[in-house]
């Protein structure tokens, strides 16, 4: 895809410390890591996100992710690891190619991975397992 940062990497137009290559995926670390040592995983074949990446990709992408993930925890002497995945703006994709983060993690460093959230009550939670099983 013309002017995708990602393919650019993907076919050596651009350069990163690349950890990974296979057939069809790559991985290299994120260029402003949220600790150093932060590595993507990324599909060499041009999908945006996980609605239009295949399953066989994705199975493909966590498996690398699997296999790095030693790695980069031990290089890193990080104590825990993140894999994350952004789908969409509202869930902060920047880059539109897809792709799954290993973010190393601290000891007391401060992030916070998630804010909890609750439920309106039981009937609002039944709806909303209702709504997404009818989408199966
Ligand atoms: P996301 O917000 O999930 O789309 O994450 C995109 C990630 O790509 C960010 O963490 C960026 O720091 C990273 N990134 C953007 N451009 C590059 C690049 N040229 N090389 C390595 N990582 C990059
Ligand atoms: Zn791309």
């Amino acid at each position: 895809m013309k002017d995708c940062i990602f393919c650019k990497i993907v076919k050596g137009d651009v350069a990163a410390y690349k950890l990974y290559e296979d057939d069809d995926i790559i991985s290299f670390l994120d260029i402003f890591p949220i600790h150093p040592g932060h590595a993507l995983v990324v599909p060499k074949k041009h999908s945006v996100d996980i609605f239009d990446t295949d399953e066989e990709t994705m199975g493909k992408m966590m498996k690398v992710a699997k296999k790095l993930s030693p790695s980069v925890m031990k290089g890193t002497k990080a104590n825990g690891i993140n894999i994350g995945m952004n789908n969409r703006a509202a869930a902060g994709q920047e880059v539109l190619h897809a792709h799954v983060h290993i973010i190393p993690r601290y000891d007391d460093d401060g992030l916070k991975a998630w804010s909890k959230n609750l439920f309106k009550d039981d009937k609002h939670k039944k709806e909303l397992y209702e709504a997404i099983k009818k989408e199966l």
